[in-house]
């Protein structure tokens, strides 16, 4: 072998060499591509089944509701802010008629009244919510606004009288009217009796049971205070499907003052509430 031919066979080699180390470099990155591809797809099917299932990671949860804020235990006026009171009463969930509440009622003060009828008869409410419908109507005095009771608890006997009296008026007016036919044109105004929630004591009505209450300074200040004492707006126009009551501006329901807050930052209405926390 020439001295020149020796030369070329150590080209040679050096290329073949160098193309073997090309393709075993090119092996090896397909080689990791591979393992990558896999082991990125094997991750994905585990988030897909995951959050099919409701998802168990954090990031799953946290995505969903916002979880509730942490709520001091004491109110305004030393009141318990974590006492609640969920009891469920409308239309589809009356009580019976010979349910007795009167041994948990107390009698309203006069000067809290605002109703003649009331200050004679007696307004009555539940006598575990007083102190907060006290605390709440005496700091709305402090801020210069008169919110009185309008109407408080309403015995069967009561609302059978209302409810009645919207009966005969639908006859008066419509004297074709059957009684059933009388009677369903009432339950649009007036409750039937034993599916008001004024017969749980833990309702009321404010100053006056109108839409022009809506334009007035207490209608303002217990939206932005009523929460604070356990109170919320019951039946708005917005939850009118749910409730079955038309918007009531001027009534509100004590269900206890984190139970309020809670349900006001998640802008539902009592029946969605309880059907909420059911779930949890
Ligand atoms: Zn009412």
């Amino acid at each position: 072998m020439t001295k020149k031919q020796r030369h070329k066979a150590i080209v040679k080699r050096r290329i073949f060499l160098s193309l073997c180390a090309v393709i075993l470099a090119a092996v090896a990155a397909l080689i990791i591509f591979a393992v990558n591809a896999v082991l990125s797809s094997a991750d994905k099917e585990e988030e897909n089944i995951s959050s099919e299932t409701g998802g168990q990671s954090s990031a799953d949860v946290s995505s969903d509701e916002p979880s509730a804020p942490s709520y001091p235990s004491e109110g305004p006026a030393g009141l318990d802010a974590n006492y609640s009171k969920l009891f469920l009463v409308n239309g589809e969930n009356p009580l019976a008629e010979d349910y007795d509440y009167e041994a948990n009622l107390m009698t309203i003060p006069n000067e809290y009244l605002n109703n003649s009828w009331f200050k004679e008869i007696g307004g009555q409410i539940d006598k575990d919510i007083w102190s907060y419908m006290k605390a709440m109507i005496d700091a709305a005095w402090d801020d210069g606004v008169e919110l009185y009771v309008w109407s408080p608890y309403r015995s069967y006997d009561m609302q059978n009288t209302l409810f009645q009296n919207q009966v005969n008026r639908c006859k008066a007016n419509d004297t074709s009217l059957t009684d059933e036919e009388a009677e369903a044109e009432a339950a649009t105004v007036v409750a039937r009796p034993g599916t008001s929630e004024h017969h749980t004591g833990l309702a009321a009505d404010f100053n006056m049971a109108s839409d022009s209450f809506e334009t007035t300074p207490m209608y303002e200040w217990l939206q932005e205070n009523a929460e604070d004492y356990g109170f919320i707006m019951r039946y708005s126009s917005e939850k009118q499907p749910v409730t079955g009551v038309i918007h009531e501006s001027w009534h509100y329901r004590f269900v206890g003052i984190n139970t309020a807050k809670e349900i006001n930052r998640l802008g539902m209405c009592l029946e969605e509430y309880l059907d909420y926390i059911g779930e949890q």
